[in-house]
């Protein structure tokens, strides 16, 4: 039996601190399955999400929360991809139409129907996430939930950016922010073949890079961060992956690719940058978004973890430090990636 109430973290005002109450656990319709939350990741969106940051809002109140792995504990009718007790993963991408041009081609991710999980649908900061069976993570077999709850934003986002730089085995590549998206795309370009650049404003975070397997680390505080990737990497790196949430890492970002070198955006900071266009045009340099991953992509950087060459790494805490956790990711002071553990 299901309990009727569930513990849950809610944005009821944007920029206040989150609401720790308790909402109705909800009921699996037609083609939804419920999930029993056993670990949420809080990523930095989650931070966005909750201050109102971006030109869409989501409607208030909501749950937010998009890492989220559980086991499935309801299945509604016409449900065949999953079962009860298969552990799955609660994506950004909650779901998405299936039928149009994106979703056809294999970019479901931009669908223009897409609903986002702790943004346009309750998300993972609940004892209980309703999810569409078709756009759920299957977790491997090997991985626990607060192993795997990383992977599936922060993991399967560095993934997939570093695949948009086209940058090649051998080839350099920067990785500009060594947080929660960072610290796991260091290990995803290495796994890659790939030499790494990482750059960060804080020196804790560059000695874990360096851990990771980052060859060369800038501080982007010091001197002149650009001039100092360009001479490290002999002109300039092939592929450059900007994670910072903060508008300055996007102009250095830009100065740090090769000549016909790919700089990806992934960082979501508000607000806009100003583009170097003679040097952008000049040197053939692509600028190109990079939103999540496919179910494919998802799929590909959980085979990594389920392998061993990617690990998160995790601190854990209860859902009632969302509060001070979100504080401290505001100011930096979150190491790599704090995982919600839910008990019981
Ligand atoms: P995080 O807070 O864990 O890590 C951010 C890192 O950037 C920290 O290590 C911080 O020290 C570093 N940093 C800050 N300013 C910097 C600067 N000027 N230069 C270099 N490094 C700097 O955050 P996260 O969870 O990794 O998320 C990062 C960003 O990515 C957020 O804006 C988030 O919304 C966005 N995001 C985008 C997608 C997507 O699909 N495009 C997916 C997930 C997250
Ligand atoms: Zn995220
Ligand atoms: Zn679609």
């Amino acid at each position: 039996m299901l309990p009727r109430i569930m513990h849950a973290a809610v944005v009821e005002t944007f920029g206040a601190p989150l609401v720790l109450g308790e909402l109705p656990v909800p009921e699996p319709g037609p083609g939804q399955i419920l999930v029993k939350t056993e670990a949420c990741g809080v990523c930095h969106t989650d931070l966005h999400a909750a201050h109102g940051d971006w030109p869409s809002r989501p409607s208030l109140p909501f749950v937010p929360g998009h890492e989220g792995i559980g086991v499935v504990a309801g299945v509604g009718a016409g449900v065949d991809r999953v079962k009860e007790g298969d552990r799955v993963g609660v994506p950004w991408l909650y779901s998405a139409c299936g039928r149009c041009e994106h979703c056809l081609s294999g970019w479901e991710t931009v669908c223009e129907a897409a609903q986002f999980s702790g943004y346009t649908r309750n998300g993972g900061f609940a004892e209980y996430i309703l999810a569409d069976p078709n756009y759920v993570a299957l977790v491997p077999r090997g991985l626990s939930a607060s192993e795997a709850a990383p992977i599936i934003c922060a993991g399967v986002t560095a993934y997939k950016g570093i695949k948009m730089t086209e940058a090649r085995p051998g080839e350099w590549i920067v990785i500009s922010g060594a947080g929660g998206l960072g610290h796991l795309g260091i290990q995803y370009a290495r796994a890659m073949g790939l030499h790494v650049c990482a750059v960060d404003v804080d020196g804790g975070k560059l000695e874990h890079a360096q851990r990771l397997g980052a060859e060369v680390l800038v501080d982007a505080r010091q001197g002149d961060p650009v001039a100092a990737v360009r001479k490290a990497t002999g002109g300039g790196a092939h592929g450059v992956l900007i994670t910072a949430p903060s508008l300055p890492a996007f102009k250095q970002g830009v100065g740090m690719a090769r000549r016909r070198g790919t700089c990806v955006l992934v960082g979501l900071p508000p607000g806009e940058f100003p583009v170097p266009l003679f040097d952008v045009v000049a040197n053939c340099i692509t600028i190109r978004g990079s939103f999540v991953g496919t179910r494919q992509d998802m799929a590909e950087a959980l085979a990594f973890a389920a392998a061993g060459r990617v690990r998160a790494d995790v601190e854990t805490q209860p859902l009632s430090a969302i509060n001070h956790v979100f504080d401290r990711l505001l100011r930096g002071d979150v190491p790599s990636r704090v995982v919600l553990e839910f008990g019981g």
